[in-house]
């Protein structure tokens, strides 16, 4: 299958890329106006693929990075804008150091959904210089990261992006807006790192450590999930009860059991 690029020339779509283009001007604009890029914006799109959002983009900024792996759509941006206006960092996002493009960064991106949990796990790691991110994503990826405790799609990705970030879903998203149309409906996510002294892991290691153990065997209560970390009195004493399951803990709560074991 083909993909119509509006400059003439084809591209066959990449699976082994996540590469679904978004074709509806409609839900272009609708990301667009929810990013609402200002001139002077240090913003980086992960994956432009043939430009549905770039273009829109650069038409309210001065200058654009952009992250894109796929040498062949590499090809066509160098062609369609000039250096002075888009800097083209070609290579995987999931290796990128977007550290090395500044500070107060906007990053936003139709990402490709089949790295999509790893590459919110790496960009974590740029959060202290992050202003806000965008994300297209699988609706269902986006219901886990803003679920609240008590629910099935509270789980690992729930505590520990929520622990770093406030997050808003915005816009649903359906299959039919890409081309090739995706098997699921997809959502855009808001992700605005919360302040330093907001982070009250001691060890943030540590608190991943406990989150990854405890959502293992969710079904199973934390006395038994946590038995090689933390004691069941210790864990009465957190306040936190030990025939609880994980998806029952807030993010305090996991950050209290990390802190008891760092301290
Ligand atoms: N932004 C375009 C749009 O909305 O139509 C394309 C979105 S498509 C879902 C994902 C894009 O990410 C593709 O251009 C693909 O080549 C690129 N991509 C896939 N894996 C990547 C990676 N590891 N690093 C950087 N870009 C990647």
């Amino acid at each position: 299958m083909t993909n119509g690029n509006p400059r003439g020339m084809k591209h066959v779509p990449r699976k082994r890329f996540g590469q679904n283009f978004l074709v509806s001007p409609g839900v272009v604009a609708d990301i667009v106006a929810a990013i609402a890029p200002q001139p002077g914006d240090t913003l980086v799109e992960i994956g432009p693929g043939l430009g549905a959002l770039t273009a829109p983009l650069l038409g309210r900024l001065k200058h654009l990075h952009v992250v894109e792996i796929d040498r062949d759509l590499i090809a066509l941006l160098q062609r369609d804008y000039p250096q002075e206006q888009l800097t083209i960092h070609q290579g995987d996002a999931l290796l990128f150091d977007f550290a090395a493009l500044g500070e107060r960064l906007r990053i936003v991106g139709n990402l490709p959904y089949n790295i999509s949990t790893p590459l919110l796990f790496h960009l974590a790691g740029f959060a202290g210089q992050v202003r806000d991110m965008h994300f297209m994503l699988q609706k269902e990826v986006v219901d886990r990261m803003v679920s609240a405790p008590g629910g099935p799609e509270y789980g690992r990705l729930s505590v520990m992006l929520q622990y770093r970030y406030a997050m808003e879903r915005l816009l649903l998203v359906p299959p039919e807006a890409f081309e090739p149309a995706p098997k699921v409906a997809s959502a855009i996510v808001r992700m605005i790192p919360l302040p330093v002294t907001a982070l009250a892991a001691r060890d943030e290691s540590v608190f991943a450590r406990v989150v990854m153990t405890a959502f293992g065997q969710r079904r199973k209560m934390l006395r038994n999930t946590l038995r090689e970390l933390i004691g069941e009195s210790d864990l009465a004493a957190l306040d936190i009860k030990p025939t609880a399951r994980a998806e029952e803990l807030g993010v305090a709560d996991y950050v209290r059991i990390a802190n008891a074991l760092t301290a």
